[in-house]
């Protein structure tokens, strides 16, 4: 097996997130999946977390979580337009037939074509058939949608770089269906939040930058005028300052964009937020008014963190490997001092992780000191050892990044971590 073969781990800036990677054992790749990720026990544990911390943040922020399907038929791609602008970035394949689509048969679409599906390079198409298969009124809006989108591009191989860029990854995709005159509101509240996502991760330092116009684009001057006065009230209501990019919006619609700096002083843009005409015309989205009449709803697209890989990436280089507690995959390592305390250590690795930490035993015969820059090294800043002392008096001495070591209950122990070790 060939793993990592583009390149040498072992001689990338000792910084690089491959290289973290490898030594904290969190995934690889290889050959036959180039672009992709093989996500080991330690890594997809840090995955869990980001997901679970974004899920908890959508679904207090108004966000029903959905799944759409990882393929869908070339017509409906046809439809949305990705077809013609994105075709050469999607993977697509022939299913043994066309199904039942009576509607493909209808405008005379033939059998091969029917056959033909890709794999989705974004969740929107498939947001909006939720959205479609509901009849919305005026009351119910805004429509909020949340996916952990798996997303497949057909990047050259030449363009891929570890987590960085993939030709497989998970987007944090949402979409908001609202009337105009909720989009303003809408939008401040998505930057409030990614803001304090931000802080959260440790980076305090954003950057935003304002997309105006391109010179290609669809729809007409006045609905840009009011899709890019949205965004920039939207910013101003929570004093936003920005950058302006013009000519730099989507092709169906002005966005702004959010860039943080790492503690190397790079930048890294991870997440959008995008209004969008042209998507809820080509798939008829229409909510229903209060006179009874059809209203196409303007449509929000965002993401926090973007490609929850290559947001990894940008973590493991930015805290070289050493996390923050809430999001190492090992949070505590219970370090026995000699083979006598080997089911003590298990014992308390068995408590912590009942009360939801993530916790493993080092049971080896090295010395305890070996054990503690052992952990150290695997970015785990937490060392309980246990010896006879601990065993008797059901305690353990807590180690804590460069702090002194201090013998405290296990219990006591949770108790002061669990405000650090969760968010
Ligand atoms: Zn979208």
């Amino acid at each position: 097996m060939n793993i990592e073969p583009q390149i040498n781990v072992s001689e990338l800036d000792a910084n690089d997130h491959r290289r973290i990677g490898r030594r904290m054992d969190l995934f690889h790749q290889q050959d036959e999946g180039p672009g992709m990720v093989f996500w080991h026990p330690r890594g997809m544990a840090l995955v869990r977390v980001i997901e679970d911390y974004i899920r908890t943040r959508m679904r207090r922020a108004g966000f029903a979580e959905i799944r759409t399907p990882q393929a869908l038929s070339r017509r409906l791609w046809e439809q949305s337009g990705h077809w013609e602008k994105f075709g050469g970035n999607m993977f697509s394949f022939s299913a043994k037939d066309g199904g039942d689509d009576v509607a493909a048969e209808q405008r005379d679409i033939s059998a091969s074509e029917r056959r033909m599906y890709a794999l989705k390079p974004m969740s929107c198409p498939g947001h909006i058939q939720i959205f479609n298969a509901a009849l919305y009124s005026y009351r119910d809006l805004p429509v909020r949608f949340s996916e952990f989108g798996a997303c497949h591009r057909n990047e050259p191989s030449g363009a891929l770089s570890g987590l960085m860029r993939l030709r497989a990854f998970t987007q944090d995709d949402a979409h908001i269906f609202c009337r105009e005159d909720q989009a303003v509101e809408e939008i401040a509240k998505f930057c409030r939040m990614l803001r304090a996502v931000y802080a959260d991760f440790g980076f305090d330092q954003v950057k935003v930058a304002f997309s105006t116009r391109p010179p290609v684009r669809a729809g007409d001057d006045t609905t840009w005028d009011r899709a890019e006065a949205i965004l920039e009230n939207a910013a101003k209501s929570i004093g936003l300052s920005y950058k302006l990019q013009p000519g730099e919006g989507a092709f169906y619609g002005p966005k702004l964009e959010f860039v943080l700096t790492d503690n190397r002083g790079r930048e890294w843009q991870c997440g959008t937020v995008q209004l969008d005409m042209v998507l809820p015309e080509r798939l008829d989205v229409a909510y229903v008014t209060a006179d009874g009449a059809k209203q196409r709803p303007v449509m929000v697209h965002h993401a926090v963190l973007g490609s929850i890989e290559r947001f990894i990436a940008v973590l493991l280089e930015h805290y070289d490997g050493k996390l923050p507690l809430w999001l190492a995959p090992d949070q505590i390592v219970v370090a026995s001092i000699t083979d006598a305390q080997n089911d003590y250590a298990k014992h308390c690795v068995s408590e912590l992780q009942a009360a939801g930490f993530r916790a493993v035993a080092a049971l080896g015969s090295e010395r305890i000191g070996r054990k503690v820059a052992e952990a150290r090294a695997n970015g785990v800043s937490v060392v309980f050892a246990v010896g006879a002392r601990e065993e008797n008096e059901k305690t353990i001495s807590m180690t804590y990044g460069k702090k002194a070591s201090v013998v405290l209950p296990l219990a006591y122990a949770m108790v002061m971590l669990r405000g650090e070790a969760f968010k």
